[in-house]
C-alpha cells in the first residue's frame, strides 16, 4: 500500500493474489487491508489537506503536470502491467494510459482557472461571493475495467480542486495504480494521494464509513453503489456514483452497412465488451437486417482472440471465469426461450489457459429476456430489427439504466429526435464510446448520480459557499426591535 508517501508492506491479514487473465499466471501479490490500514491512509490524507487546500493553484497545476509526465515517461511498461492486470490489448491500454495522463494535465489548468463567482448583491454597500472550497478527504473507489482511467478522472479533478485522496482500487488490479505511485504520486507531498488494497467489505466499507471522509467517489456495479448509498446517506457524504450500464444502439436504414458493422462491433466488443458504456442492445431497421446481420457475424468471427501483450490480438480474455459464467448462462437463458446464436458462444479451444470467450452474435431476441435486461458485461451483441423510428425510440428507453446511447445515421431528422428523446448521459452519433475532456459523462436512471469529465467533472469535487459581506457595517434598519 501507499500511505502518507511510503510503500506499506506489514499487513496484518496477509496478502491477496494478482493473476493475469490470459494466462492464469501469478503477476504479484499485494497487502489484504484492514479498517487499519484505512484509519491510518485517511489520517494521513486529513493532515495533508491543510497545507493542499491552501497550496496556490498554480503550484497544485505544476504538480499535476508533473505527475502526467512522470506517468509518460514510463508509459510503455504500465500499459504492458495494466494488459497484463486487466487483458485488454496493448493498443487498448496505450490508450487507457494516454486518457490518464491528459486528464491530469485538462484538470492541472482547469484547477487554476476560477474559484467560484462574484454576484449581485442586495445592497450596494454590500459584497456577494460564491467560493468554490474543497471538500476534504475523498475517497476514491475503482473497478477493474479501468483500473488507471477511472481512477483518474477521481484523483485529478479532486486534487486540482484542492481535496487529499484515498484511493481503493479493485483487488483483481492493483498493481498498475500502485506502479503509479511509484513513477508519479510519490514526488507529490506526503498523504496528497494513498493508496489501500484489498477487499471491498474490509477496506471499501472502512473507508466509506470513516468519519474523516467528506466524500465517496465510486465507479462499479449498480448493487455496490446501492450499498454505498445506504451506508454514507445518514453521514450526509457527498456520492458520486459511475454504476452499470445496458447501452442500446440504434441503427438507422440510411447507414452504409460496411461503416455500421465496423462501429458496432467496436462498440460492443472493446475490452471484451467490459465497458461500462459497451453496446449491449442493437436495434437494427429491418430493411438493412438481413444484410447486416451476414455482415456481422463474418466480420466478428474473423476478430483475433489472444493474450493481449500479441500484437495480432483483437480481443483479449475476459477478467475472471465468474464473470464468463455470468455471460454463459445469459446466453444459456436466452437460447432456452428461442434466441439463436449465430456465431460464437463457445469458449475458443486453442488457447488451454485464460478466461476467453468468443464474440457472439445473438438473435431472435426479446425485452423479455435478461440478456437484453441486465448488464452482460462481456463479448455479446444481441440483434433485434424494429419498423419505425418511433419502436427504435421507446426500445432504447426500455431500460432501468441510462448511460449512454448510440445512432448510426446521418439523417438530421432522426438525429434529433434521438439526442432529444433518449434518456442517456451520453448520446454517440456514428462513433460510438469515444470520449471528450470536456464533455461530462455520467448516466442517468439507475446508472448513476454526477458527471465525470469537464467543468462538471471539477465542480463535482468541490463545495460551495456563499459569503455575504456588509462593507459599511452600519446597524439594519430591519433588525429588532420591530
Ligand atoms: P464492483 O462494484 O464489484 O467493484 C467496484 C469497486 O468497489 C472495487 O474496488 C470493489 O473492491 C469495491 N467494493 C466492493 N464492495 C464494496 C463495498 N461493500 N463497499 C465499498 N467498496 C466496495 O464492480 P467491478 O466488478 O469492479 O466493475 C464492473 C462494474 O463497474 C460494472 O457494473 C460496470 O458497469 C461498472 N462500471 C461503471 C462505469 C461508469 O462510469 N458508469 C465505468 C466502469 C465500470
Amino acid at each position: 500500500m501507499f500511505i502518507n508517501g511510503e510503500f506499506i508492506t506489514v499487513s496484518t491479514q496477509g496478502t491477496l493474489s494478482v493473476i493475469n487473465p490470459a494466462t492464469e499466471e501469478l503477476l504479484g501479490q499485494v497487502g489484504r487491508g484492514t479498517k487499519r490500514d484505512v484509519q491510518f491512509a485517511v489520517e494521513a490524507a486529513r493532515n495533508a489537506f491543510c497545507d493542499w487546500r491552501k497550496t496556490p493553484a498554480a503550484e497544485r497545476a505544476a504538480l499535476l503536470h508533473k505527475v502526467a509526465n512522470d506517468i509518460r515517461a514510463h508509459h510503455d511498461e504500465i500499459v504492458r502491467l495494466l494488459t497484463q492486470e486487466e487483458g485488454k490489448p496493448i493498443p487498448e491500454s496505450d490508450e487507457e494510459l494516454w486518457w490518464s495522463e491528459e486528464t491530469f494535465d485538462y484538470y492541472a489548468e482547469l484547477g487554476r482557472h476560477d474559484r467560484g463567482e462574484v454576484i449581485p448583491p442586495g445592497d450596494p454597500a454590500q459584497f456577494n461571493f460564491v467560493l468554490k472550497e474543497p471538500l476534504g478527504v475523498v475517497g476514491c473507489i475503482v473497478p477493474w475495467n479501468y483500473p488507471l482511467l477511472l481512477m483518474t478522472w477521481k484523483v485529478a479533478p479532486a486534487l486540482a480542486a484542492g481535496n487529499t485522496v484515498v484511493i481503493k482500487p479493485s483487488k483483481l488490479t492493483p498493481l498498475s495504480t500502485l506502479r503509479l505511485a511509484e513513477v508519479a504520486f510519490s514526488h507529490l507531498p506526503k498523504g496528497v494521494v494513498n493508496i489501500v488494497t484489498g477487499l471491498g467489505t474490509e477496506v471499501g466499507e472502512p473507508l466509506v464509513n470513516h468519519p474523516d471522509v467528506s466524500m465517496i467517489a465510486f465507479t462499479g456495479s449498480l448493487a455496490i453503489g446501492q450499498r454505498i448509498a445506504r451506508l454514507a446517506g445518514p453521514k450526509m457524504k457527498k456520492l458520486h456514483l459511475e454504476l452499470g450500464g445496458k447501452d442500446p444502439m440504434v441503427i438507422a436504414s440510411d447507414v452504409e452497412i460496411k461503416m455500421a458493422v465496423r462501429g458496432l462491433a467496436y462498440a460492443a466488443l472493446l475490452n471484451t465488451g467490459q465497458v461500462c458504456t459497451s453496446t449491449e442492445r442493437v436495434y437494427v431497421h429491418e430493411s438493412i437486417y438481413p444484410q447486416l446481420t451476414e455482415e456481422l457475424a463474418d466480420f466478428i468471427s474473423k476478430l483475433r482472440l489472444g493474450n493481449g501483450l500479441d500484437a495480432s490480438t483483437d480481443i483479449g480474455p475476459m477478467i475472471r471465469d465468474h464473470f464468463r459464467e455470468k455471460v454463459e448462462m445469459q446466453l444459456e437463458e436466452a437460447l432456452g426461450d428461442g434466441a439463436r446464436i449465430i456465431t460464437g458462444g463457445s469458449r475458443p479451444t486453442e488457447f488451454d489457459r485464460g478466461f476467453f470467450l468468443q464474440p457472439t452474435l445473438i438473435v431472435n431476441v426479446d425485452h423479455s429476456m435478461r440478456i437484453m435486461q441486465e448488464e452482460t458485461f462481456g463479448p455479446v451483441i444481441p440483434l433485434m430489427s424494429y419498423k419505425s423510428f418511433d419502436e427504435a425510440i421507446d426500445l432504447a428507453n426500455d431500460s432501468p439504466y441510462g448511460l449512454g446511447a448510440s445512432l448510426m445515421s446521418n439523417d438530421a431528422r432522426l438525429v434529433k429526435r434521438f439526442y432529444e428523446d433518449v434518456k442517456a448521459g451520453t448520446i454517440w452519433i456514428n462513433d460510438p464510446l469515444t470520449d471528450n475532456f470536456a464533455g461530462p459523462f455520467g448516466g442517468m436512471k439507475m446508472s448513476g448520480l454526477g458527471r465525470e469529465l469537464g467543468q462538471v467533472g471539477f465542480d463535482e469535487f468541490c463545495q460551495v459557499k456563499h459569503v455575504h459581506w456588509d462593507i459599511e457595517g452600519e446597524e439594519k434598519a430591519y433588525w429588532f426591535p420591530y
